[in-house]
């Protein structure tokens, strides 16, 4: 049980400083009654002991209250027991009942009163009472001198209760005032670290804006999301078709990963909801929840903010907490203008890679174009040469196409020629470039390939298209197409870009004046 009233943090003043020239006083006065023979000899000895106790506890207290230790506190108890001691003898040793030095027990009754908490100080009254009445027993024989000992007593308990109100009424208004600035100093700091955020979200928006590539726009929005709002785990889901959702971006204790895998079953449903809800969605705690897959094992809670733009839900920013009810209204809303952010640098970057692929692809086949094919070669035969690496080069034409045109029309022709390209284009690795040269004709860009691995490929893609049978419109028959294919290697022909090119069109002259439906190479 705590007697004294937490005084750790206080306004109220200290009062160690008049607590020692009081004492100082008092220890000087008892001096002087000593040195002065008020103190009859015979208690001489127990004076001096108290004397003695006086000055050591005085020394202790002055050594302690310049330290400002806690345990000042202990030494002003041992003062109240010391005090009582000291002037209940002094009564003893002077007139007794007709002692004036009783007033002293006032002083005392009115420190413990204003040091310990209420019940301490009417505990303490009532002990120094009893002392009292105790030392006095032996001159109390009438009423008339129980009435003076209650007499001398009744300010004692006057002043217990008048200053134990106040100073409790004091700290109680002491405690609220001091929590009241806990609360501001909290607020403050809350502010100060709210603010702080929104201007790195600001920051880190405007440089979102400007990055064009996707994988970058998700990679800075999952560093956002760590550093500035600093989530245990968080994750960027895309929509993929009309119900799947695609991870795109994860973070889990600050580990970034940009991973292309599809949100579990159990979770799509959840997610779908997200999206047409169109605002951010909480779950305080996901324990005992089966319509969401965490992406730690710990977490509580979940917060989710759809990534819309232009109307358009381009997926779903995630966030997670280990604690439950972890996610605020102020972090809904910051989470939400972080999500909003993410949609435009997304939608943004996905526009400008449809307007690049948009000037190299051809528009009918979706192959590469022209412009791209040469640039694309001369780059890859400089790579070639500085390598010493083989580069191979196939041109591909239609054969007797303008009879296809003449018979069925020309959007039969357009038909086939989006068909036989998707069918050469399955034939091909991801690291050739597939390209349409113009009109009927193609060619195919074979990276580190001999000649003999692109004869593989060519006879692959003629065979193909050959074993094909082509749409050429409502209730007409499929028809079969022929291709001719000329191909040409580096280094062994040809040094130039415009060597391979002129090579392998030789090379298709001549599998059309060997009768078509052939590969030929130089
Ligand atoms: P060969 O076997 O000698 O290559 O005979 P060919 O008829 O294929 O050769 P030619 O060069 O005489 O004809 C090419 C035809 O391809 C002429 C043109 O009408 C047609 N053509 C070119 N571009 C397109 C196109 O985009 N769409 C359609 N439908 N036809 C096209
Ligand atoms: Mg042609
Ligand atoms: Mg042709």
């Amino acid at each position: 049980m705590n007697i004294f009233f937490n005084s750790s943090k206080t306004f109220l003043p200290r009062i160690d400083a008049i607590y020692l020239q009081t004492r100082a006083l008092a220890l000087t006065t008892l001096l002087g009654w000593l040195v002065l023979g008020f103190v009859p000899d015979e208690k001489t000895f127990l004076a001096e002991v108290i004397l003695a106790a006086f000055a050591l506890h005085f020394l202790t207290l002055l050594t302690l209250s310049r330290r400002k230790t806690n345990h000042i506190n202990k030494l002003y108890l041992t003062a109240i027991i010391l005090d009582t001691i000291a002037t209940l003898v002094w009564i003893s040793f002077d007139s007794g009942l007709s002692s004036p030095f009783y007033l002293g027990l006032y002083l005392i009754v009115s420190f413990a009163s204003y040091l310990l908490t209420r019940r301490a100080a009417l505990v303490t009254t009532g002990l120094i009472s009893i002392a009292f009445v105790a030392v006095l027993w032996p001159e109390m024989h009438s009423l008339r001198d129980w009435l003076s000992v209650a007499l001398r007593l009744s300010p004692c308990w006057i002043f217990v209760a008048v200053i134990s109100h106040v100073a409790e009424h004091l700290r109680r208004s002491e405690t609220r005032m001091l929590n009241l600035f806990d609360t501001l100093n909290k607020r403050t700091s809350e502010l100060e670290k709210i603010q702080a955020q929104l201007e790195s979200i600001y920051d880190n928006s405007r440089i979102l804006a400007g990055i064009l590539d996707v994988d970058e726009v998700i990679k800075a929005v999952m560093q956002i999301v760590n550093s500035v709002l600093k989530y245990p785990a968080a994750a960027l889901l895309m929509r993929q078709g009309e119900t799947g959702f695609l991870f795109r971006g994860r973070v889990v204790d600050e580990e970034i990963n940009l991973l292309l895998k599809t949100a579990p079953e159990d979770s799509v449903d959840f997610l779908q909801r997200v999206c047409k809800l169109g605002s951010t969605v909480c779950i305080p705690d996901i324990l005992n929840r089966d319509d969401y897959t965490a992406l730690r094992p710990d977490t509580r809670s979940v917060m989710m903010a759809p990534m819309t733009v232009r109307r358009k839900t381009l997926g779903i920013l995630v966030a997670e907490s280990t604690v439950k009810g972890a996610f605020s209204e102020r972090d809904e809303k910051m989470f939400w203008v972080v999500a909003r952010s993410a949609a435009m640098a997304i939608d943004n970057s996905l526009v400008h890679q449809e307007m690049e692929e948009l000037t190299i692809t051809d528009d009918l086949t979706g192959a590469f174009n022209y412009r791209y094919f040469t640039d694309k070669l001369a780059e890859e035969q400089r790579r070639a040469a500085r390598y010493d690496q083989p580069l191979s080069l196939i041109m591909l034409d239609i054969d007797h196409f303008k009879k296809i045109n003449d018979t069925f029309g020309h959007e039969a022709g357009n038909l086939i020629l989006k068909e036989l390209s998707r069918v050469a284009y399955s034939c091909v690795r991801d690291t050739d470039v597939f390209a349409r040269y113009g009109g009927e004709e193609f060619s195919i860009i074979l990276p580190q390939t001999t000649l003999s691995e692109a004869q593989q490929i060519a006879s692959r893609i003629r065979e193909s298209i050959e074993r094909t049978r082509f749409h050429v419109g409502e209730g007409l028959a499929r028809q079969m197409v022929t291709v001719s294919v000329g191909l040409t290697s580096f280094p062994e022909n040809g040094k130039s870009q415009d060597d391979l090119i002129q090579l392998a069109d030789q090379a298709l002259y001549r599998a059309k004046g060997s009768g078509r439906n052939i590969v030929q190479s130089i």
